[in-house]
């Protein structure tokens, strides 16, 4: 599977799980579940397997990222161990086309390659796999945002002021010195302040 849904799937996993360990290990466990489900594959020559790949490891890359910065800093950690850990096994895919070498041993990259149900023409299967797994993230860590214990109630002076300035105006006008500058700057400031919306209601 791409790596931007193992990320993706990883992000749900820390964003699920609180620790990081637990995060990291469930992550890796899932890269090898999500790679023998049916998904996109087989690629008929390296050039393409790269004009896929490439791009892929660039987004991933970014994508893990944006979900560090927008997690809530309690959950951070956990959600960048189960990005960690879901993107871990394929750390094989660059070595190998760098360096010629797996960090892994042996019998896991066997393992690794022998799971994959990849065919040509399932890009559609990983765009709806991304889709799920980036609303399912983004629901999973807006849920574990942590609720203020209150909220903090508007000023009560502040509230009123759009009322009192617009009584104000009322009162200027309605006044016969107005257009007098100095009328209003000396009397609006009192009228103001002692009409409250209180005073508004129908008697
Ligand atoms: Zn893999």
């Amino acid at each position: 599977m791409l790596l931007t849904n193992h990320v993706l799937s990883g992000a749900l996993i820390g964003g699920l799980i609180r620790r990081p360990a637990p995060a990291f290990a469930v992550g890796v466990a899932s890269h090898f579940v999500l790679d023998a489900m049916p998904h996109w594959g087989k690629w008929a020559s390296q050039r393409h397997f790269l004009r896929v790949a490439v791009p892929d490891g660039l987004i991933s890359l970014a994508t893990m990222g944006a979900i560090a910065v927008v997690s809530p800093p309690d959950r951070r950690p956990a959600v960048v161990a189960g990005m960690a850990g879901a993107a871990l096994p394929d750390l094989d895919k660059p070595t190998m086309l760098w360096f010629g070498w797996s960090p892994f041993p042996a019998p896991v990259d066997r393992f690794h390659s022998r799971i994959q149900r990849e065919a040509p023409r399932r890009a559609h299967i990983e765009v709806l796999a991304a889709g799920a797994f980036a609303a399912a993230a983004l629901i999973a860590l807006r849920r574990s945002r942590p609720q203020p214990l209150s909220r903090p109630q508007p000023n009560a002076l502040s509230a009123s002021l759009p009322f009192l300035a617009g009584r104000a105006v009322a009162l200027a006008a309605a006044r016969p010195g107005f257009g007098s500058a100095g009328t209003v700057a000396t009397r609006l400031p009192t009228q103001a302040v002692m009409m409250s919306p209180l005073e508004e209601k129908p008697t």
